[in-house]
């Protein structure tokens, strides 16, 4: 990160480390935490709430990053700092309601959809005016930057245009909505290209945690 930061002429203090611990159990954030890490992002809302018990009483930002369903919002709101993964007014909607109700601010990012893969989530970059417009209407919520995952390359420089495009869209909506500052982009094999192009919040799970074994089903 230093080194990237550095190449790019950017303080480093700009960019925020969030460990991504999805698959891991609670005893990686404990052993990360102990080593000064306090932001996290997990993929789902059931499988972060199997490991908050473990990590009452601690300081710990976590974000979901995944995948929201409808009728996982009330949970989600409930157990995350913030939604990283907003890609839709339905959920907002959704969203808002819960925090209202619990008289609480959440925090979100928008995720964009740069490329034509059928299986990554995440807004068409023409529905982010209307999204963001949209947004305005919910007091409880506050869009404060944007997220991607650009298609999966060998080759780290692939992803330099998708994180320049999803940098160039945040700075073609700041006029109109001026706290839209985040870029989340960024992962364990392409975080130095994405904080070239001016990520503030790197995602990293695997450089971290070691690779993911799923369970089979
Ligand atoms: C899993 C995941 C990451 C972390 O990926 P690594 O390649 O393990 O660093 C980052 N962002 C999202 C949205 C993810 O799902």
């Amino acid at each position: 990160m230093e080194e990237a930061c550095h190449r790019a002429g950017r303080p480093s203090q700009q960019v925020r480390l969030m460990a991504v611990s999805k698959t891991h159990p609670a005893d990686a954030l404990l052993e990360a935490m102990e080593a000064g890490q306090h932001l996290f992002g997990e993929n789902r809302v059931q499988e972060w709430q199997t490991k908050q018990e473990a990590l009452a009483g601690k300081q710990v930002e976590m974000h979901l990053i995944g995948p929201l369903q409808s009728n996982k919002t009330t949970r989600a709101v409930e157990t995350f700092s913030a939604i990283d993964s907003l890609d839709s007014l339905r959920i907002a909607a959704r969203l808002e309601s819960t925090a209202a109700s619990l008289d609480k601010f959440l925090p979100v990012l928008i995720e964009v959809k740069l490329s034509h893969e059928t299986s990554k989530h995440g807004l068409s970059p023409d529905a982010l005016p209307s999204l963001l417009s949209g947004l305005k209407d919910f007091p409880h919520l506050q869009a404060c930057g944007l997220m991607t995952v650009p298609p999966y390359s060998e080759d780290p420089a692939d992803a330099r245009p998708y994180f320049a495009r999803l940098r160039a869209l945040r700075d073609q909506n700041l006029a109109t909505s001026p706290k839209l500052t985040e870029l989340s982009m960024g992962m364990s094999h392409d975080f130095a290209v994405a904080i070239e192009e001016g990520s503030t919040c790197i995602r990293i799970g695997t450089a971290i945690f070691g690779n993911r074994s799923y369970p089979q089903p």
